[in-house]
């Protein structure tokens, strides 16, 4: 007998919001249970579907889309991206500071095996979305994690970044708006972790991908337009805004100091051309995509499905004795708080398991996205509110018992 191990390099690397509670999830389904699942945000299984046009643009594409492309992407979708980031304002990007992947997760795995040596060091969020401290972790990085304060509106903590700085730091994250929380950062604090980055020869990595999914009037602000003397990395694709998540679509923008990262843009180029090119009939979604009717509008403005469902899900999260909720300014999820001293909550993910299996409700344990107290949660509030209100109510009913004693 003798075993097959997985790669040391895997040790420390985590992505629990597919881990081990999503797997009693299908579990439960398997012997015939009906679970809710608050678990992901993946829009279209929730009755979120793309715009017709894109889909269509897809099928009518498909016949052209037989051999490899570009390792970069199609010219035509890089030119729609770079005319897309020259409206907003960066004037000086080329079709050639743009690469296309099979979603953001590959550029973000590309980005961070492209620059890291064992040792250095990012600067990411805590709460962040685990891929990014993941895919750090699986470079030979180190993700140093800085607090983003719930009392401040969830804003990262400067002088949490500022003292969290070491030589071996090359690079800071910021997700804009942010998954988990929802928080969307103003120009005035952009500008501020601009000016650290600055001082202390940082990459921004900015993860904008739910940039067009905002409530209330918020303005995002690409991060890539505020600054040409850094390097700017910006992540964003059609997954959230444009609902198509399967279809693996999005890109990665270098903007600023570019003249300074020859080396690592050599790096990123070898990554792209090993992979040969990324999925080319959803590459052609980006032009149409891009350029189309921005259908998420009527999902984000008053009257629209995401709008009501937040408004709901949030309101009911914050009767619930005991939890409380900072309502998000953008993206899809809610990070509600769980009193400590009401449930005695020392190991999140067995309260993930325990109300996975009393109620057949899907969350994901705060401490999956790299949250270091087990006192949060996050679920998605893409169900109809008929469905959001049944959960929530189950959530309620749950913790009318719970304690872990
Ligand atoms: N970045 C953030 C903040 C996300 O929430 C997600 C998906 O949930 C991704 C990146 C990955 O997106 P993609 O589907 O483009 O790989």
């Amino acid at each position: 007998m003798y075993s097959i191990e997985k790669s040391h390099k895997l040790d420390n690397v985590c992505y629990d919001i597919r881990g081990p509670v999503l797997k009693e999830a299908n579990r439960l389904e398997e012997e015939g249970h009906r679970v809710i699942k608050l678990n992901i945000g993946n829009p279209a299984p929730f009755g979120f579907e793309a715009p017709e046009e894109i889909v269509k643009d897809v099928i009518h594409n498909l016949p052209l889309s037989q051999g490899y492309c570009d390792s970069k992407g199609l010219y035509s979708a890089r030119k729609a991206v770079m005319q897309h980031y020259q409206q907003k304002g960066l004037l000086d990007v080329s079709i050639d500071d743009i690469y296309l992947g099979n979603g953001v997760s590959e550029l973000i795995m590309m980005s961070m095996q492209a620059l890291l040596n064992n040792g250095d060091e990012i600067l990411v969020p805590s709460p962040d979305y685990p891929l990014w401290t993941a895919a750090i972790t699986l470079s030979g990085g180190k993700a140093t994690h800085y607090i983003c304060d719930e009392e401040s509106d969830w804003y990262p903590d400067l002088d949490d970044i500022k003292a969290k700085i070491t030589p071996n730091t090359k690079g800071i994250v910021l997700i804009n708006p942010n998954n988990p929380t929802g928080a969307v950062y103003s120009k005035e604090f952009l500008l501020e972790v601009i000016e650290v980055a600055r001082e202390n020869k940082l990459i921004i990595f900015a993860d904008e991908i739910y940039d067009k999914i905002l409530y209330d009037g918020v303005e995002h602000v690409p991060m890539c337009t505020l600054a040409q003397d850094i390097l700017i990395v910006t992540f964003n694709g059609l997954s959230k805004a444009y609902r198509i998540a399967g279809f693996r679509s999005g890109w990665l923008v270098l903007s600023g100091a570019t003249h300074l990262a020859k080396d690592y843009i050599a790096g990123l180029e070898m990554l792209a051309s090993m992979r040969l090119c990324s999925n080319v009939p959803m590459q052609h979604a980006i032009q149409t995509a891009l350029g189309g009717y921005q259908s998420i509008n009527e999902l984000i403005l008053p009257g629209g499905r995401l709008l009501e469902q937040r408004d709901l899900a949030w309101k009911m999260l914050n009767d619930i004795p005991g939890i409380t909720c900072v309502k998000p300014k953008g993206a899809m999820y809610l990070f509600p708080k769980i009193d400590m001293e009401m449930y005695n909550i020392k190991d999140d993910q067995k309260f993930a398991l325990d109300l996975l299996q009393q109620e057949k409700l899907l969350i994901v344990q705060g401490t999956g996205f790299n949250w270091g107290r087990p006192d949060h949660f996050r679920v998605v509030f893409l169900p109809r509110v008929e469905e959001l209100t049944i959960a929530i109510n189950k959530l309620a009913n749950f913790l009318k018992t719970y304690r872990q004693d």
